[in-house]
Formats: structure tokens, C-alpha cells, sequence
């Protein structure tokens, strides 16, 4: 057994072989050492939207080191976190009016939930101290994250006897261009859950219209908005977490756009910094803010990470954003998902090959599913060898490529991903 120093995720670091060492990256290559240059199809898990190294990121980073790289927001502020705060404002949906910031995305779940559990008190309702989630979800692997995950998906069920107890609606099955009607059951079977648990649920938590890591599960705008009905027929905070689906994944700024919707409360990560650095952000509207102010001290949120805040964070999720914005990220998101679903959609030998259960697409995204998680043993390096960092999970060969991949670049993701298929094809005559 090899004693490494350094641990990695989900790994089995003696059997598996040794993680690359990755020296660098500009646009959507990143290179190994050794020179071996590699296009990521998956912008590192979903977060570095503008690819790796982009100047005006960098430029953004080293001008605010040189002024302040951190201060704790207790009794302090800063100029990058109030501009982000009004920044963040303006682009999300219409009524989320409050920031609060934490440094990840699982921590900005675990805030989001102490938000509505500790709204719920402070409103008079302290027996709503559980959450719903839906099956498929995945929020994070803190603790409190752990336990909204897809309680069968076995990632964290080892951990089953410490975590507490919430509720699980069913994961939604229409797909996303479904209509009202197809997604009835759906709803109805949402609104069974919260008419037989709301007494005791502070909040229902949804990634809206994109399960990612739960295969790219898509719903439908209907599915979204029906839920925001239900939580306000039944009195229960509705949270979102955009973490994944934030910053234009779906092809508009935010999946809630779609739908229409303003959740209570939503979380934003990955993308808010463009993947420069870790943060997360977690909004909420005037209804939720309005619980915490009071006479009392003992009103004031109970939350306060050393990081929050970060003024280097701060300064690159700025600048992040007012790229996106000026250089039309929508317009390039467009054009991927052209190509996403000519290449992959709508290629028929490819929806036809006996392994591949369904090809779905929406905005910059796409996922092969298989029937058989056992198919893509051997994807990963098969990609490789033709320059590409596939990253496949369970029975889901993913792409998330960041939105400075041209055309060309994406043309060869997708012809990757159908070369594996046409290979095992041959190899099966
Ligand atoms: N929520 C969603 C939807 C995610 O996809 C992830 C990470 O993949 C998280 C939360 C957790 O974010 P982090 O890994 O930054 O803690």
C-alpha cells in the first residue's frame, strides 16, 4: 500500500490509478504533467464556467490581494461583499433581496436549512423542524446535507444510523418539455407528501428542473412552479439549490427563470466565482430576512463562518459575473446546446445502441444513460487517449464543458462520448 499524503475523494487510492497531476489550464484544456493536454467536458464538475485561466479573473484576483485578502464580516464589512450582495439582487429571480455567505455549496445547503428551521421558531411554529427533499436529490456531503440526500443512492447510507430523520418525496419523472397534464402525477404525488408531513416541515428543497448529480433527472417548469403552489397551500419554505443548475446551465441564468418562480430561499455555488475560488452565496426574500429582525439578539441568525464573505471571493465572483454578462455567455450556452442536441440528441445510432437507455439535453448539459453502469468501466480512459477528461458516474456519462468551449471543441466531446459507444458496438459483432 502506497503511503500517500494526501487523500483524496471518494478513492481508493491503493487500487485505483494515481490521480494525474495537473499542471495548468487555459480555456477549456487543462495539461498534464508531462505536456499531455486534455479538454475537460466536464469544467471540473460544473464550476469553471469560463474555462481555466482567464485573464480577466486572474487580473481580478491579484488586484484585490494586493488590497485585502480577508477580514471576518463580524462587526466588519467590505466594498466586494456589499457590491456582490446587490449584484446577486439584481439577477436573481425578483424578491430574494438578502445574501448571506458561506465558502461551499454543501455549506451554503447546511444554512439554507438553519434558515428555514430557525424562521419556523421565530414564527411560532417550532415543530416544523424537518425537511423535504426529493429522491435523486443530491445537496452536499456535510452532515445536515447528507441527510436530504437520496437516502438509497448509497454514497453516504453508511452514515444512516448518525444522521437525523426528514422526508423524501418522490423524484419527479416528466421530462422537460413535458406538458401540464404529464406532470400531474408527479405533483399529486408531491402533494401527498406535504399534506401528510407539512405539520413538521420547515422546508421543501429541490434542485429545480435539473437533479444533477442524480443523472441529470430533468422535470418540468410545471413540476417547479406547482411546487412553489403546494408550499404555499401548506405553509412550507421552498428552498432551491441552484448550485449546479446556477449561472446558465440550463440555458438561462437560473432553472428557476423557466418556471417562473421565486423560491424563500436559494443557493448559489460552483459557478458564482466561475470555479476561482471556493464560495457560495444563500438568498432569501424580505418574508424570511423579516423573521430574523427583532429587539432580541437571540433573533439574530445563528450562522458565521470564518470565511464568509472573502473579499478575494467576493472581488472574482464580480468580475465572473460582468464576464458572463458582457461577453453573452447566454449566447454561447446557446450555441452548445445546438450542438448537444444535434450531436447527441438526435443522433439516432446512438439512441439506438442497445446499452443506452435515453440521451437527454437541456442548456450546456447533456447525459447518456445506460442501462448498465458495467458499459462505461473503461470510458474514462478510452477518452483519454483521444484528449478528452470524461468524468462518468453510476450509469451516467456526463457533459457540463465550461461556456468558453467553441464549437469545435464540443463537436469533439460528443464525438468522444458516441465513439465509446461505436466501439463497444464493433467489439460485441
Ligand atoms: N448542491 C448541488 C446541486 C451540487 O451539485 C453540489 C455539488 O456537486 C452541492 C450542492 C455541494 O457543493 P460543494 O461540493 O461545493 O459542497
Amino acid at each position: 500500500m502506497t503511503a500517500a499524503t494526501l487523500w483524496h475523494p471518494y478513492a481508493q487510492m491503493h487500487t485505483q490509478p494515481p490521480a494525474l497531476n495537473v499542471i495548468g489550464g487555459k480555456g477549456a484544456r487543462f495539461t498534464l504533467e508531462g505536456g499531455e493536454s486534455l479538454l475537460d467536458a466536464t469544467c471540473s464538475w460544473w464550476c469553471m464556467i469560463h474555462g481555466y485561466s482567464h485573464p480577466r479573473l486572474v487580473a481580478a484576483i491579484k488586484d484585490q490581494a494586493d488590497t485585502l485578502c480577508h477580514v471576518m464580516l463580524g462587526g466588519l464589512t467590505h466594498e466586494p461583499a456589499k457590491q456582490l450582495a446587490d449584484a446577486l439582487v439584481r439577477v436573481t429571480p425578483a424578491g430574494l433581496n438578502h445574501v448571506f455567505f458561506s465558502d461551499s455549496g454543501s455549506v451554503g445547503m447546511e444554512v439554507a436549512m438553519k434558515m428555514a428551521v430557525q424562521y419556523q421558531v421565530q414564527t411560532g411554529q417550532p415543530e416544523k423542524h424537518r425537511m423535504m427533499s426529493l429522491m435523486r436529490a443530491y445537496h452536499g456531503d456535510t452532515s445536515g446535507c447528507m441527510a436530504v440526500c437520496d437516502p438509497e443512492e448509497g454514497m453516504h447510507s453508511l452514515f444512516s444510523g448518525y444522521l437525523p430523520r426528514h422526508h423524501f418525496a418522490p423524484a419527479p419523472t416528466a421530462p422537460f418539455d413535458a406538458p401540464r397534464a404529464a406532470v400531474e402525477d408527479d405533483i399529486q404525488a408531491l402533494r401527498r407528501m406535504l399534506e401528510a408531513h407539512h405539520h413538521e416541515v420547515a422546508a421543501l428543497l429541490m434542485e429545480p428542473l435539473l437533479q444533477a448529480a442524480g443523472g441529470l433527472n430533468m422535470t418540468s417548469p410545471h413540476y417547479v412552479r406547482a411546487a412553489r403552489e403546494l408550499c404555499d397551500e401548506f405553509d412550507v419554505l421552498l428552498v432551491f439549490d441552484e448550485v449546479a443548475t446556477g449561472f446558465g446551465r440550463t440555458g438561462k441564468l437560473f432553472a428557476a427563470e423557466h418556471a417562473g418562480v421565486t423560491p424563500d430561499i436559494m443557493v448559489l455555488s460552483k459557478g458564482l466565482t466561475g470555479g476561482y475560488l471556493g464560495h457560495a452565496a444563500t438568498l432569501a426574500t424580505d418574508k424570511v430576512y423579516g423573521a430574523f429582525l427583532s429587539e432580541d439578539p437571540g433573533h439574530a441568525f445563528m450562522h458565521g463562518p470564518t470565511f464568509m464573505g472573502n473579499p478575494l471571493a467576493c472581488r472574482v465572483a464580480l468580475e465572473s459575473l460582468a464576464v458572463f454578462e458582457e461577453e453573452r455567455y447566454l449566447d454561447k450556452i446557446a450555441t452548445l446546446n445546438a450542438i448537444l442536441r444535434q450531436e447527441l440528441l438526435e443522433d439516432s445510432d446512438l439512441r439506438a445502441h442497445s446499452e443506452v437507455d435515453d440521451v437527454r439535453v437541456l442548456g450546456a448539459t447533456a447525459v447518456i444513460e445506460v442501462k448498465d453502469a458495467v458499459c462505461l468501466k473503461g470510458v474514462q480512459a478510452f477518452a483519454r487517449r483521444h484528449g478528452v477528461w470524461l468524468r462518468p458516474f453510476g450509469r451516467w456519462l456526463y457533459t457540463m464543458p465550461a461556456y468558453v468551449t467553441t464549437a469545435d471543441e464540443m463537436r469533439r466531446i460528443t464525438d468522444v462520448m458516441k465513439g465509446w459507444f461505436r466501439e463497444r458496438a464493433e467489439q460485441a459483432k
